[in-house]
């Protein structure tokens, strides 16, 4: 039976991730893994929360503050090298035969491009073995495509409404941070889009 492990930080993309894992295996085969840093409060980790709940999807929590601790700060470099390797120990020792990451591509860390990805995947299968098959499914995707993944799986006011990708503020959206300016022009782009086509379906 093929299940998977999506790792699932409570913004925008793993969401997304989530949703498109859900759509292709089944709730039941499907499992969210989340990390936090020194048991700290995040407004997305709480999302996280409450989209497994309200998806029915069995989620685990893991603190990895000593990452936090080694690097002296939760935005490091390389994180993701971590993250992925992590679910991928732990998806083999579940029987769980797919990790699911949300890499999306356009983002300015190295561990979210595709040369990353491509690497890592060959070290975990040196690493780990060959049954286990990673995927970054919106790696080359812009956030408007992502919006429009949601929109067609039905979700585009659930991700609106339950992810938080905020880098700035933990009680709403500023808007002003880079995460939420690509959220939201990726959106606006996305329904201008949408609207477009909407037009020429009606001529
Ligand atoms: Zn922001």
């Amino acid at each position: 039976m093929d299940k998977a492990l999506v790792i699932l930080s409570g913004g925008q993309d793993s969401t997304t991730c989530l949703l498109m894992a859900i759509n292709k295996f089944g709730n039941k085969n499907v499992y969210a893994m989340s990390f936090v840093y020194n048991n700290k409060y995040r407004r997305d980790i709480e999302c996280a929360k409450q989209i497994c709940k309200e998806l029915n999807i069995k989620h685990e929590i893991y603190d990895i503050g000593v990452l936090q601790d080694i690097a002296k700060s939760n935005d490091f470099e390389g994180r993701n090298l971590i993250l992925i390797s992590l679910a991928a120990i732990y998806a083999n020792t579940n029987g769980i035969n797919n990790v699911i990451c949300g890499l999306a591509g356009n983002s300015s860390h190295p561990d979210c491009t595709t040369e990353f990805f491509e690497n890592l995947k060959n070290t975990i299968k040196i690493a780990i073995g060959n049954n286990i098959n990673i995927e970054a499914p919106i790696i080359k995707l812009d956030k408007s495509e992502i919006w429009e993944i949601a929109d067609k799986l039905g979700y585009l006011e659930f991700i609106e409404d339950k992810t938080f990708s905020c880098w700035n503020r933990q009680d709403k959206h500023c808007k002003e941070c880079l995460s939420c300016k690509m959220r939201f022009e990726g959106l606006s782009k996305y329904l201008k889009f949408k609207k477009a086509g909407d037009k020429n379906n009606e001529q």
